[in-house]
């Protein structure tokens, strides 16, 4: 089958973002693009949707914030965000505790009312636990920082479902630092700039293809005709998964993965907060997203919850979080040394460069490769 029909300077695998504000760049300076992508919708993870009123994550809750000022401009121009600042709720066998850790943490776990006593009670209890050299795992990596109550309570139980091992086997590294607070703030987000997309994250990705130099083949996977698309096409931007690329010639790259339920309720409010965290052990999902609570939107005496269940991942399974441990590091980067030597084809976005990436950082990616492809025009 022929693919290139229209003369595009561009095939891009992948309507997320990285994809998408490739084709839009490139369109504004006159080359013109065909977007292929595999699901049935646009926007990638970001993908949104509007049902009873409520503008509904697909993917999992995503709020954008950054400290990126020239990321912040140039998001804005295709929509306008809402003063959404996350804070986030966590359930503990049916105890309720502020995130991220601060004052009103502490307070709730202890009872404590100023900074100096927060931190006498996180040193003394750093201090029982005699833990010697350096943390050789999660477990003691986080004690090691904030003591045994809230690692109990409020880190091991959510930590081990996220990543379906014991703490005690996963890498101390995956907690290298944590966010403590000494004053009474719940943004869990220390960024400059926060918000949600008034209408939805997906009006942002019509209005950046909203030109004549983009088509967009929705139901599309580029294997299905692999070898045809790198021969017509002059320049390739490409944001799956690097390992399948290579046809898996090094061998797999692991991630995990999520499923997500949602329920609609005849209530304007069930939980009363945007995002709660259920951090016990017991409880099979890590989180329940209340939609309405996002943007203040939605139809009257409805709400629709989601919850977020983290999952083993295998091909047959959406890729979420990559295992960015030694094993797996070491894989990517022969697969990064070959996609090197690939002249036409730029590889980019989470999937292309095995990396967890926030949309602040897939944005600042994309703008970069756009930099550096039209430099050597
Ligand atoms: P994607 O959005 O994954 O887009 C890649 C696209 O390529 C997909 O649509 C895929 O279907 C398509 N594709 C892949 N292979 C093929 C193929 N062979 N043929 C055709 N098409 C293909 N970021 C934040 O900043 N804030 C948040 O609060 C936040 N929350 C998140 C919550 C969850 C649960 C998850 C999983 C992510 C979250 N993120 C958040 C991260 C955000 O989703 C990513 O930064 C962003 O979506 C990455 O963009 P991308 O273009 O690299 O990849």
């Amino acid at each position: 089958m022929h693919h290139n029909t229209k003369k595009y300077d561009y095939l891009i695998v992948g309507a997320g973002p990285f994809g998408t504000i490739f084709a839009h760049e490139a369109a504004d300076r006159g080359k013109r693009s065909l977007i292929i992508e595999r699901r049935s919708h646009l926007g990638g993870n970001m993908h949104t949707h509007k049902e009873n009123g409520i503008n509904v994550h697909d993917y999992g809750a995503h709020i954008f914030h950054t400290d990126n000022k020239f990321v912040w401009d140039y998001v804005n121009q295709f929509t306008e965000f809402n003063s959404y600042i996350n804070q986030v709720v966590a359930n503990y066998k049916g105890d309720l505790y502020s995130l991220p850790f601060n004052m009103n943490t502490f307070y709730q776990m202890w009872g404590v009312k100023t900074p100096a006593e927060a931190q006498a009670k996180i040193v003394a209890q750093c201090e029982a636990v005699k833990i010697t050299g350096a943390p050789k795992n999660l477990e003691e990596q986080a004690i090691s920082l904030i003591g045994t109550d809230i690692y109990e309570k409020l880190i091991k139980g959510y930590t081990e479902k996220q990543w379906g091992r014991k703490a005690t086997e996963l890498p101390s590294f995956i907690i290298r630092r944590l966010p403590i607070r000494f004053t009474f703030d719940n943004n869990y987000f220390n960024h400059r700039y926060q918000g949600v997309p008034v209408d939805g994250y997906t009006a942002i990705f019509d209005k950046m293809l909203d030109s004549d130099l983009i088509d967009v083949q929705l139901d599309t996977d580029f294997f299905d005709d692999k070898a045809t698309y790198l021969e017509e096409f002059p320049r390739v931007v490409y944001t799956g998964m690097i390992d399948q690329f290579f046809d898996y010639k090094f061998g797999e790259l692991e991630y995990r993965s999520l499923r997500f339920e949602s329920e609609v309720l005849p209530t304007d409010n069930a939980q009363g907060n945007a995002v709660i965290n259920y951090t016990d052990a017991e409880t099979p999902y890590t989180r329940v997203m209340e939609w309405r609570h996002f943007d203040q939107k939605g139809d009257d005496n409805v709400s629709i919850l989601t919850r977020e269940y983290p999952q083993v991942w295998d091909r047959s399974k959406e890729a979420y979080y990559p295992v960015n441990d030694e094993k797996n590091s070491t894989l990517f980067k022969q697969y990064r040394s070959e996609a090197k030597q690939l002249d036409k084809v730029i590889m980019g976005g989470r999937l292309g460069n095995y990396q967890y990436y926030d949309m602040d950082q897939v944005f600042n990616a994309a703008l970069g490769a756009v930099e550096k492809e039209f430099q050597q025009d």
